[in-house]
């Protein structure tokens, strides 16, 4: 590395002697830098992230500990079959307990609320499917979960929550909801303090596999690293275009305080493209993407009129009904899907690997996604 900009002090601190790099510090680049760590105790781990924050999904997300609703979960049957559901479910239950396990329930603020699925007079149809496959999803995934009611019927609670024009709700017991914000925070501390090296402002412009070392090429110059881990999720096809990853833009917003709200659970509608709940007393409502797929299929992030006034509408007809409450924050997120259900975890060129493409599950997928991605770079 040269350049003149960059002290002695800087290229010999932060910028030299890595033995892992890792590009992208979403959930699944800092705790791929953590478990790294815990493998290899010795290991110079450095996480680069383009932006002051985290800029894809893991800051951007609703903070739904979930891994899946019902009539999502018998649409990715219908994808993938059922053992790759079995798999999939797995691989969401697992992270979420390696993510619970590694930052603890406080410091992600868990709570064990349950999540509901709503259908409306217009989805009987759905409804009728979901209610019929019930035990059938229950009896496959007990074994993954550890409970025999995972799915039942909660219709008898809706008078409870004020909803407007829902006939019918699913309760999964096993579901929760944790505070993204908080989860990241402790996901940065917990990686500087097992001596990992974040470096925000620094976006990869490109990869260079030499013999026995990968030179990592930013805006302060190139670096030199024995591996390099691309979990750059959404933003990967920059590097290997090729790659199976489609990017699926989402946007959320976020009203005002409500004083008499009250939502306990996370809340999923249509086959979970579209989720809210409520956050302190603000009611958080994000999805619509199945609305226009090709305007959202992007990574440049960015509000449309279409996605907006549909969430809107559900709030003010559906979920508030006849209250137009101000919303105080509205953003967009963008995540990573592809053709199957599991994450790409493997190498992909001479000493660069990746762990990216967690579905718009990365909550729940992302910690054991990282996990699987330090232990191939460690050769466990
Ligand atoms: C609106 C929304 C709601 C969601 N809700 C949920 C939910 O409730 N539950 C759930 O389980 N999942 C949810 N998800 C999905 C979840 O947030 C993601 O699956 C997860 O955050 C992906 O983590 P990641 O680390 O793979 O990717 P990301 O968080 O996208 O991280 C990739 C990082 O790479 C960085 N990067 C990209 N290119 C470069 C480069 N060239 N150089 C340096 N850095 C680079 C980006 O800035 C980014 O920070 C949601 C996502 C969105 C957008």
């Amino acid at each position: 590395m040269a350049h003149t900009a960059v002290s002695y002090w800087e290229h010999h601190t932060f910028l030299s002697g890595y033995d892992v790099v890792i590009v992208g510090a979403g959930i699944v680049g800092l705790t791929a830098a953590i478990y790294t760590r815990q493998l290899r105790p010795t290991a110079r781990v450095c996480v680069l992230e383009r932006d002051t924050l985290p800029n894809g999904a893991s800051t951007k997300n609703a903070g739904f500990a979930c891994f899946g609703s019902a009539s999502e979960l018998l649409e990715q049957q219908r994808r993938g079959g059922a053992a790759a559901l079995q798999a999939v479910v797995r691989a969401r239950w697992q992270g979420l307990g390696r993510l619970r396990e590694l930052l603890g329930d406080e410091a992600l603020d868990y709570q064990p609320v349950g999540g509901f699925e709503l259908f409306r007079f217009q989805d009987a149809a759905l409804a009728a499917e979901c209610y019929r496959q019930l035990p059938y999803l229950n009896e496959l995934l007990a074994p993954i979960i550890g409970r025999p009611d995972i799915f039942r019927d909660a219709t008898h609670r809706l008078p409870g929550l004020g909803l407007a024009g829902v006939e019918h709700m699913l309760e999964n017991t096993a579901e929760g909801a944790l505070d993204t914000g908080r989860l990241m925070l402790a996901l940065l501390q917990r990686a500087w303090a097992a001596g990992v090296v974040v470096l925000h402002g620094m976006p990869v412009t490109a990869l260079e596999p030499g013999s026995g070392f990968v030179r990592v090429h930013t805006p302060l110059g190139q670096l030199e690293a024995g591996q390099v881990l691309l979990a750059t999720n959404a933003f990967s096809r920059q590097f290997f275009p090729e790659l199976d990853v489609a990017p699926g833009r989402g946007q959320v917003l976020v009203t005002e305080p409500l004083p008499d709200l009250h939502l306990p659970g996370t809340f999923h509608y249509d086959r979970g493209y579209t989720y809210f709940r409520q956050v302190g007393q603000r009611l958080l409502l994000g999805g619509g993407r199945h609305l226009d797929p090709a305007t959202e299929a992007t990574t440049e992030p960015g509000l449309t009129p279409v996605v907006q006034h549909y969430l809107e509408d559900l709030l003010h007809t559906v979920i508030l009904p006849g209250r137009r409450p101000h919303i105080d924050f509205r953003w967009s997120g963008v995540m990573a899907f592809g053709a199957e259900l599991a994450p790409i975890i493997r190498p992909l060129a001479p000493g660069v690997f990746g762990a990216l493409r967690c579905n718009g599950m990365g909550v729940a997928m992302g910690a054991g996604t990282g996990w699987q991605a330090a232990q191939m770079m460690s050769g466990a």
